[in-house]
């Protein structure tokens, strides 16, 4: 079998000619059948309202479909329409977000209700041009939310798209490089023009989502293209998408401290910009190299937020891989502290009540770290 990673040469000269038009209408006839009778029923596909579309389509990126629905409900209960997002309180929207992640994405979709009201007469912009111009809308977002909203015959390109076009296509060039990526947006396009663009779309997701999976895909029992796939038949699926490997993220340590005062204890919030930006967290920082979690934990603490601990009892480790780094966070719970609070390295503080912790912005890597004390 040849090896697709070998014959990444000249995407230009190895992607050939474009889908002819009559393979494409056999590829969308097939694919919206499939799709008529085999979609989940999920809440956002029964409704067609763009603004709860573009919430949907935010919740999903980058996040499960399981986890997102009980969080749409409640967003959608306690932020009905634009105007009421619009006008909230940035902690209310953070509130309602807290535990789905990422928490930069409701800070877009507060910032870009705002600017629907300034600029677009208080409407979701129908057209995938201005919907691209709102902040955390890029160009899948503003095809799925044209597509879906608005019927508009725009393409949407994400990682099930991606596999089902290189496999249907047998498409082996190396997808980060950016020809071959436009090559797949101008085959999502072709897809996209004609009656439904926006089942098509959610029809190419939901296929690749529940059919044409990353590992053993149900090409024998429940494939309707088993016939037009290339990729089938040359033997290349498991090879397809050609992504080159990834570099192994670097391996980082901190520490980080339950620290409690009276019947508080101290969250500290993140600079507004970098990793994990504006979400709270315990005190703590990051050990040098060879450092020894439990040796350097006070002082650590004291250069970040200026108060001496008492009495740090080890209480487990956590980790997260981020994009380029694989952090080892050990947890200590301390005692209580002395001193004032000087804060290095972060925004803001505030001394909670310990079962409000979780009602703060935080990532999982904190979520995990409240499990553990
Ligand atoms: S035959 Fe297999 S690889 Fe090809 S489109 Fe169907 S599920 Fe995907």
């Amino acid at each position: 079998m040849s090896d697709p990673r070998k014959d990444a040469t000249n995407p230009a000269d190895e992607l050939g000619p474009p889908t002819p038009r009559a393979r494409i209408r056999r590829v969308r006839e097939k694919l919206l059948a499939w799709y008529d009778a085999h979609h989940r029923d999920l809440p956002w596909r029964r409704s067609r309202d763009p603004y709860a579309i573009w919430i949907s389509e935010t919740m999903l990126q980058q996040t499960r479909v399981e986890t997102v629905i009980p969080y749409y409900r409640r967003f959608l209960e306690r932020f009905p329409d634009i105007g009421s997002l619009a006008t909230a309180d940035r902690d209310d929207v953070y509130e309602h977000w807290a535990g789905l992640g990422y928490y930069s994405r409701a800070r877009n979709l507060h910032n870009a209700a705002q600017m629907m009201v300034a600029d677009f007469a208080g409407n979701v912009p129908s057209n995938a041009e201005d919907l691209q111009k709102l902040p955390g809308v890029g160009r899948y977002t503003a095809g799925a939310v044209a597509s879906i909203a608005y019927g508009e015959p725009e393409p949407v390109v994400d990682g099930n798209v991606i596999r089902v076009l290189t496999r249907l296509l047998d498409m082996r060039a190396d997808v980060t490089r950016k020809p071959v990526l436009e090559r797949l947006w101008h085959e999502a396009g072709s897809l996209a023009r004609g009656a439904r663009p926006g089942d098509i779309n959610q029809a190419l997701m939901e296929f690749g989502a529940t059919v044409c999976t990353p590992k053993s895909p149900r090409c024998k029992r429940a494939c309707p293209l088993a016939r037009m796939c290339h990729a089938r038949a040359a033997g290349t699926v498991d090879e397809l998408p050609n992504k080159p490997r990834k570099k192994k993220p670097k391996p980082v340590e901190a520490v980080s401290v339950w620290l409690p005062r009276g019947n508080r204890v101290l969250a500290v919030q993140r600079p507004e910009t970098g990793l994990l930006a504006n979400l709270w967290e315990f005190p703590g920082g990051e050990l040098e190299r060879g450092e020894e979690a439990k040796a350097h934990v006070e002082r650590i603490v004291r250069n970040s937020v200026g108060l001496e601990i008492l009495n740090p009892t080890y209480a487990g480790t956590v980790e997260h891989i981020f994009t380029h780094r694989h952090l080892q966070l050990h947890v200590f719970r301390a005692a209580g502290a002395e001193g004032r609070v000087g804060l290095n390295g972060y925004q803001a503080h505030k001394w909670i009540a310990p079962k409000k912790f979780d009602s703060l912005p935080i990532a999982s890597l904190t979520q995990k770290a409240l499990e553990l004390v």
